[in-house]
């Protein structure tokens, strides 16, 4: 074992910064190796991010807690954990708080922490890294290449290794008619803490977008005194979950059968084109129909296929299917909460929600917060708040975030495919605008969007902070780097 401590730094402390430094703690008492590990974040909580920091107990995780493990070999760990806190046992089925998952990531932390505190030291700054400048190896330290972080308090910090789990940096405005951002009624993050304090309650509210983040914050601000108008340019909203688990016919096979190289008939190995792949998503929905009577399934065992039949699809046909298919596939991908599907249904019923497909085309603030907005089917609508619901913005070169820039501008990170995230090597490190990967800075979850496309959810993450962590331990076997200041 080396004497000296490899020092990596995690920027971010959401999820995916939370499941990459306890995976870190892991692999270093695996490996025997000593390592330091800073988790830099200014946000208050660590494993929390922009999905698990709510209070609001009615926002649901939109996968069941059975399949919320922060391990992927330990399938019931959330369930367990969930089982410990409440004094009984969980129901792996249920769709929980998304609050509670915040505080269950943070537990895996804590527990990994412990189990490899022989050879991990976890430290957590509450900071934000603004830029990061590579060190290269020099003569006398020829295994020494690392990273120079500059942190907006003013100080600097070394590392050997550096992962970006930075997420869902800003919410998307593109959308924005000229005023609106000015406007004192409009919330552009509805995640902010407290940011929907001062949306009057005597006044009807639009929201802008139908995706799952509508329909939480529809949740929060449905009212007996005013209506939640929400409006998208498709009008769709996500498909609910089931709300049982279908089981498939005693004696059938499952839709698909064991997901070899043929799985949802396209070759493995082959290119595949969009149509092909669309017929082929139809024929195994149909299938799972009449299996079960529900095509959810078909879905389901489609997903650990995505990032493979993602890079399988041109350029163009990756295109084509951003600007006209997405939509409908993430409605049925993305899927609500059965409680939180009753409870929209019947605010719809009751005539306190409305969801239209039209899109905002000018916006103008009256007296106060009000605000008058105009839509593409003609309708004009005064409201006390208008919300953006739209999610947040993944072109990187769009974000104003100054460490985003610092990357873009010094050439070592290149937007993804599409401009989405930053382009990644397989194993998650940055690949530069020469093309290579110069740095030892890797990212992984929703910065990966463009390479993989389904790399957002919790399933992938906590696959690729596993992955990461036993690559940064192999990779930098000896270093000679100065331990954090
Ligand atoms: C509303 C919502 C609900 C979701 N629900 C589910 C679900 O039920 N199940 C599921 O599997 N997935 C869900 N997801 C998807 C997924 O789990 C989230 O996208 C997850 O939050 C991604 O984690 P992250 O750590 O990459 O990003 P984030 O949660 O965005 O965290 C990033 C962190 O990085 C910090 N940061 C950013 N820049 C810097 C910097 N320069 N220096 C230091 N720190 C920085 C931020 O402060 C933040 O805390 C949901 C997503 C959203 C948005």
């Amino acid at each position: 074992m080396s004497t000296e401590s490899l020092h990596v730094v995690v920027a971010g402390a959401g999820a995916a910064g939370t499941l990459t430094a306890a995976r870190l703690s892991d692999a270093a008492a695996r490996s025997r190796r000593r390592i330091v590990i800073e988790v830099i974040d200014p946000a208050p909580g660590t494993g929390r991010g922009l999905a698990y920091s709510t209070p609001d107990p009615r926002h649901l995780l939109n996968v069941s807690a059975g399949q919320m493990s922060a391990l992927p070999h330990t399938a019931d760990d959330f369930v367990r954990w969930l089982s410990d806190r409440e004094g009984r046992t969980a129901d792996p089925g249920a769709y929980v708080a998304r609050g509670l998952f915040g505080a269950y990531l943070a537990h895996d932390l804590d527990r990994s922490t412990e189990a490899g505190r022989d050879y991990a030291t976890i430290r957590r700054r509450h900071d934000r890294v603004v830029a990061l400048d590579h060190l290269p190896a020099s003569g006398d330290a020829p295994a020494a290449a690392g990273v120079r972080l500059r942190l907006r308090d003013g100080g600097t910090l070394d590392a050997d290794a550096v992962v970006l789990a930075l997420g869902n940096l800003e919410p998307a405005t593109s959308w924005l008619p000229p005023g609106l951002e000015e406007s004192p009624g409009f919330v552009a993050d509805p995640w902010c803490p407290g940011a929907l304090a001062e949306v009057p309650t005597d006044r009807d509210v639009l929201l802008v977008g139908t995706g799952l983040t509508m329909c939480d914050i529809a949740r929060t601000l449905l009212h007996p005194d005013r209506t939640v108008h929400a409006v998208s340019r498709h009008g769709m909203l996500p498909r609910p979950h089931a709300a049982t688990s279908p089981t498939a016919p005693t004696g059938t096979a499952r839709p698909g059968g064991p997901l070899g190289p043929t799985a949802y008939g396209i070759p493995a190995t082959e290119p595949c084109d969009l149509a092909a792949l669309k017929r082929a998503v139809r024929y195994r929905a149909a299938r799972s129909r009449r299996l079960y009577g529900d095509w959810r399934h078909a879905i389901d065992e489609l997903r650990p296929h995505i990032p493979r039949l993602w890079q399988q699809l041109s350029f163009s046909d990756q295109q084509r299917f951003l600007a006209a298919e997405m939509r409908e596939w993430e409605v049925h991908r993305h899927r609500l909460p059965p409680a939180t599907a009753q409870a929209l249904t019947a605010a719809r019923r009751a005539g306190l929600l409305t969801v239209r497909a039209a899109e905002v085309v000018g916006a103008r603030t009256g007296g106060g917060r009000e605000i008058t907005v105009r839509q593409s089917d003609g309708r004009a609508l005064t409201v006390g708040a208008v919300v953006n619901c739209t999610g947040t913005e993944g072109r990187v070169e769009r974000l104003t975030d100054p460490l985003v820039r610092s990357l873009l501008g010094s050439g070592l990170a290149a937007p993804g495919p599409h401009g989405l995230g930053f382009d990644t090597a397989p194993d998650g490190r940055l690949i530069g605008t020469a093309g290579r990967s110069t740095t030892p800075v890797w990212t992984l979850g929703p910065l990966r969007r463009g390479n993989l496309w389904e790399t957002t959810a919790i399933g992938e993450i906590r696959v690729q902070a596993g992955e990461l962590a036993t690559r940064i331990l192999d990779r930098t076997t000896r270093t000679t780097r100065t331990a954090p200041r």
